[in-house]
């Protein structure tokens, strides 16, 4: 039976940073991810990192534009701890090793991202996160005497003792379908985000709210989960992001009468207003009638000069060739809102410390909250790395001083049982895992996206909870114990109906409009009755509603104008 001191699971940038920050701590630590650590979806990330690193930005600056982007519903003590310790983040990262952009000047450069009020977004052409990813596993490589890595191992549930402590997590090892218990004094949650609960979505098929599940499964409380980013610029048919880079160089969007229509929204910021803000403005005039017959809005980076667009955008020119046949330095990409990010997750403190004792969570799975109603782009790398490292650093003090704890043996049978269950199945007795998904995420894009309202949200519902019962017999095909995904697709798809159906209730709790949560019956921001934080916990096997309220330091909410 393994034991480690601190216990992470999900070795994404969150990850990876918290079992560097444990280990330099002195303690002994297991990683573990379900897919190789480089294949993360961290890795995905493009446009590049936030930091008020220049003399003439300010980090109250960059945390002022950030609780505007929440649209006040994030905790400003966790605000302003992330811009306070951004600078010193990326010049660690450049010290390890990160290619940070550098200017004609050769000093690192930055480029505009929305909702900002200045430049402070560094970034490695579009593979910001490969390059930071690739960075990290270099330096886990180099702790190898204390940090051991499983790497394709699935965590299938967390373990907590008679004290309501967690004690470790059961494992299944991919490569041969063998359980394990594993034993820990704290354990990190760092599993990333749940986009695939929507379809489209510009998240990986790994992104599948595994920790959330298993969080609140244990009885943790979820906050924040009615709020579900969609990014404005999305590739029409596919879901492929398109980075806010795009618009940060200067491209522009346009609907099919030529009008560059952000001038209605956000007069000042035009493209580069908030993700909400300019989602918003895509899908009215969708819905208007004023998009294009294949129901999208055009984005036109061929205003950006040639030269800039391959040296900062390369990833995109290929997206646009490789997946939608166009040239986008001649012409316009067809684009509109999609699913990209969760801004609620598993509740935490600044060092992220769940109300699981010894259970911590970081990065995407995770509410700190830095992101509120709505998250600024290329802010969340940050949140990984900055509450990354508070978490290893807090989960290594506590383990230094406690006990391994006991895991009982019995709830290892009870997995296994539940495993073979899922892969005895006999096909035609229930539905198909992947059509139970692919419904799910259709009743997610239709109902539960940029505008909302009752009535579409009870219709959800209902889907949603037909969904969870119908998942408790759907059927898979593979019967093997080596590389069986499909039966890790049958796990996964449990905890995404469950974590589904909080994101659901939380819309339908939260009767205004706020950042990522339009509702067409509630247009209206109500601070008043709202300006609290939705939580949602598992008590005697039902969600059930609390609220907490939002920390204010420094700034009181004001009428968001961009
Ligand atoms: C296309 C795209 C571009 C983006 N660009 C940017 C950007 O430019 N800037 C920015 O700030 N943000 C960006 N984001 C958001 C950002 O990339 C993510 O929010 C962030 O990388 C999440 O990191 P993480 O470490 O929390 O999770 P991930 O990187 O998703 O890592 C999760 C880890 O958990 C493991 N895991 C999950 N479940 C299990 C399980 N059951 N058992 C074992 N292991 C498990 C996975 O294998 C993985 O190692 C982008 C997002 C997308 C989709």
């Amino acid at each position: 039976m393994p034991e480690h001191d601190v216990l992470v699971i999900g070795a994404g940038l969150a990850g990876q940073r918290a079992a560097l920050a444990a280990a330099e701590q002195g303690v002994t630590v297991g990683i573990i991810s379900k897919i190789h650590p480089v294949r993360s979806h961290s890795n995905a990330a493009q446009g590049g990192i936030n930091a008020a690193l220049n003399p003439d930005d300010s980090w109250e600056s960059h945390a002022f534009d950030t609780v505007k982007g929440s649209d006040y519903l994030g905790d400003q003590n966790a605000i302003e701890i992330m811009c306070r310790e951004a600078p010193d983040e990326i010049l660690h990262l450049e010290h390890l090793g990160v290619t940070f952009h550098r200017n004609d000047q050769g000093l690192l450069g930055t480029r505009a991202f929305g909702g900002a009020s200045a430049a402070r977004t560094y970034y490695v052409a579009d593979i910001t996160g490969q390059a930071i990813l690739h960075v990290l596993y270099e330096q886990m490589l180099k702790y190898s005497d204390s940090i051991d890595r499983y790497e394709e191992w699935f965590t299938v549930d967390i373990t907590t003792d008679d004290d309501g402590r967690c004690s470790g997590a059961i494992m299944r090892n991919i490569r041969d379908g063998s359980l394990e218990v594993f034993k820990a004094k704290t354990v990190i949650l760092a599993t990333g985000g749940s986009g695939q609960i929507y379809k489209p979505t510009t998240n990986a098929l790994v992104c599948t709210a595994d920790g959330q599940a298993m969080a609140y499964r244990a009885g943790a409380s979820l906050m924040d989960m009615e709020m579900i980013q969609y990014h404005p610029t999305t590739l029409l048919g596919n879901g492929l992001l398109i980075t806010e880079g795009a618009r940060g160089e200067g491209a522009h969007l346009y609907n099919a009468l030529g009008e560059r229509f952000m001038e209605k929204d956000a007069p000042n910021k035009m493209e580069l207003a908030s993700r909400d803000v300019v989602s918003r403005a895509e899908q009215t005039e969708i819905n208007e009638g004023r998009g294009f017959p294949d129901g999208s809005v055009h984005l036109d980076v061929t205003v950006v000069p040639k030269k800039r667009i391959h040296e900062a955008l390369r990833e995109i020119v290929m997206v646009g060739r490789d997946f939608a046949g166009i040239d986008i330095t001649k012409e316009p990409i067809p684009v509109k809102p999609g699913q990209h990010y969760i801004m609620g997750g598993v509740k935490t403190d600044v060092d992220g410390q769940t109300d699981i004792p010894g259970l911590y969570a970081a990065g995407e799975v995770a509410c700190v909250s830095v992101h509120g109603g709505n998250r600024l782009g290329a802010n969340s790398l940050l949140d990984t790395l900055i509450f990354g490292k508070r978490s290893g650093v807090h989960a290594a003090a506590v383990a230094k001083q406690r006990n391994m704890p006991d895991v009982s043996a019995s709830r290892l049978d009870q997995v296994r049982d539940e495993i073979d269950e899922r892969i005895n199945r006999e096909p035609g007795t229930g539905r198909r895992v992947s059509d139970v998904k692919a419904e799910l995420g259709a009743i997610m894009d239709a109902k539960v996206a940029v505008y909302r309202d009752e009535a579409g949200l009870q219709e959800a519902l209902e889907v949603v909870r037909r969904l969870k019962e119908e998942a408790k017999t759907a059927t898979i095909d593979d019967k093997g114990t080596v590389f069986n995904q499909d039966v890790l697709g049958s796990i996964e798809l449990g905890y995404m109906v469950d974590i589904a159906e909080t994101i659901v209730l939380g819309a339908i709790e939260r009767k205004e409009s706020r950042g990522a949560q339009f509702r067409t019956d509630f247009p209206e921001r109500n601070d008043e009755e709202w300006l609290k934080h939705i939580d949602i916990k598992l008590k005697d096997g039902e969600p059930t509603i609390e609220y907490s309220p939002v920390t204010i330091t420094q700034w009181q909410p004001q009428a968001r104008t961009y």
